[in-house]
């Protein structure tokens, strides 16, 4: 039944929407949250289709047009909880008591039950006539009465000539209605961590962009796309967020070549804070979003967290500095990325194996003077903005993967020569991952070539690439990490 159904026009289904922590500010602030809150709450309906009226008054907001907005409602920050039900008018207890008998008899069938009456804005009954009244009128369809552990709880919340009636509370996510803080920029690499940290800073109101820098090529951004799509779909209601893109193929070429492996990764990083930071003032962003947290990696001691934030003056924000990655992944399946986030590999193949820990600020600074400021530049003027919220369909990267090499097929691989010489497929050639992008019309074209590296990010790289040259190619999915662990017997 839709909105006044016909049958009864008394009778509506309603979502009750409880409202966050804001309810203690001041009376302007707080009228000031919930328009913000009750504008998002519309932003997430339409985008999900779905066409609801909305009542709002003191501390609560009432959403009428079906049950499934309850779904979409306790993802937009700033609401506590929900609760989908019916609203129904009444005239004095016994018909109060009448509706609620009739709309509760079925769900307390066969259970043990408890009822919760809250009452605002009546004379001429407690709550707890309520709940001894309806008590004992449920208690024939019911197999009984069950005050600590009951089966089901019948709720009836009175609020003047209005009752609502529902059985569920279901918990929201709570923070602040986004756009209530300011504007912040989130550095996303789309792995498990950074989308997790943008969503902790949007959860307390700021309305936060995405910067990724590409230091790879197309199929990585394939890759992230989704984790980013994914984040501003189920959480940005109220915001249009938006994926920053910036191409840092170029910068990564010129730290190969000019500076200290052991440096490479801490100066990456300063340089994609530095270009974080002039991209945020081109947006009036007031800080920067990092996923990073204290000694998970080594480019996450506390040492190198100082020497990367030295090279920006802007405020960095770690949501994740105290976390650890249990309970980061825990909130990335339940924010819902993380499924896309583990399709995401690391392109840490290009970079030595052994960053160091204890990275000098003197000597970091050194090895960044050798790349020339003119490649940042270029990179930030050559930046991508894509509204994530009106992108239509995104090419994955599900066709470039292959689980099986087939008969006859060049294996290449692209690894570090050492890990080659070490092991490798029988059968397959070495080649520099780089050169593979030197040369690309000298190959044989009746061939099918399968690409490998460790886990399988590079490969994808270079098997869109070649497809881009009308080349049959593939990447191995997994890369050499998962060959080998198929190699393997099962155990047990
Ligand atoms: P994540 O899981 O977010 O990828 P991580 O554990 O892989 O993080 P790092 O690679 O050291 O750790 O990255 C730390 C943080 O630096 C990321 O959370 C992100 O905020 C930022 N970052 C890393 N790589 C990129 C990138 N290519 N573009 C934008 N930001 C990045
Ligand atoms: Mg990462």
């Amino acid at each position: 039944m839709g909105i006044g159904g016909g049958v009864d026009a008394r009778r509506r289904e309603v979502v009750v929407v409880r409202l966050g922590e804001y309810t203690v500010k001041s009376k302007g602030t707080r009228r000031w949250f919930e328009r913000l809150l009750v504008r998002n709450i519309r932003d997430a309906l339409s985008r999900e289709g779905l066409r609801a009226e909305i009542r709002w008054d003191w501390g609560r907001v009432y959403v009428y047009g079906g049950l499934d907005a309850a779904q979409v409602l306790r993802r937009v920050f700033g609401i506590k909880s929900v609760s989908p039900g019916v609203e129904v008018e009444y005239q004095g207890l016994d018909d109060l008591l009448a509706k609620a008998e009739e709309h509760f008899s079925n769900i307390v069938e066969g259970k043990r039950f408890a009822v919760r009456a809250r009452r605002s804005w009546v004379e001429g009954f407690t709550s707890l006539d309520i709940e001894k009244r309806l008590g004992e009128r449920l208690l024939r369809y019911a197999a009984g009465v069950n005050l600590e552990n009951p089966d089901v709880v019948v709720y009836v919340e009175v609020r003047g000539r209005k009752a609502f009636l529902y059985t569920d509370i279901i918990p929201g996510y709570g923070g602040l209605p986004l756009g209530s803080e300011g504007r912040a920029l989130a550095l996303f690499s789309g792995g498990i961590d950074s989308p997790v940290a943008a969503w902790y800073i949007m959860r307390r109101g700021a309305k936060v962009d995405l910067v990724f820098f590409n230091v790879g090529g197309e199929a990585y951004l394939r890759a992230v796309m989704p984790v980013a799509r994914t984040l501003a779909w189920r959480w940005s209601y109220g915001y249009r967020q938006r994926l920053f893109v910036v191409p840092f193929w170029d910068v990564m070429k010129a730290l190969r070549e000019a500076v200290k492996p052991g440096l490479r990764h801490v100066v990456l990083k300063r340089l994609m804070y530095r270009g974080a930071e002039a991209l945020a003032k081109r947006l009036g962003a007031e800080a920067l979003v990092t996923g990073e947290s204290l000694g998970q990696v080594a480019s996450q001691t506390m040492r190198n967290l100082y020497v990367t934030e030295e090279a920006v003056s802007i405020p960095v924000f770690r949501p994740l500095i105290g976390f650890d990655k249990d309970d980061i992944v825990s909130l990335a399946r339940d924010i819902g990325t993380y499924e896309y986030s583990i399709l995401v590999k690391e392109y840490c193949g290009a970079f030595t194996q052994h960053p160091v820990t204890h990275a000098k600020l003197d000597e970091v600074e050194a090895e960044e003077a050798k790349i020339p400021g003119k490649l940042l530049e270029d990179a930030l003027s050559a930046v991508v903005e894509m509204d994530l919220v009106s992108l239509g369909s995104i090419e994955g990267v599900e066709d470039l993967e292959i689980d099986e090499i087939p008969p006859g097929s060049v294996v290449v691989d692209l690894r570090p020569v050492e890990k080659f010489e070490r092991w490798h497929i029988p059968g397959s050639v070495h080649v520099e991952f780089f050169d593979i992008f030197e040369n690309p019309g000298s190959l044989d074209a009746d061939k099918t070539y399968v690409f490998v590296c460790d886990e399988g990010a590079l490969s994808r790289e270079a098997a869109l690439f070649l497809r881009k040259h009308g080349y049959r190619a593939y990447s191995l999915r997994g890369g050499i990490k998962r060959f080998k662990r198929r190699l393997k017997p099962p155990s047990g």
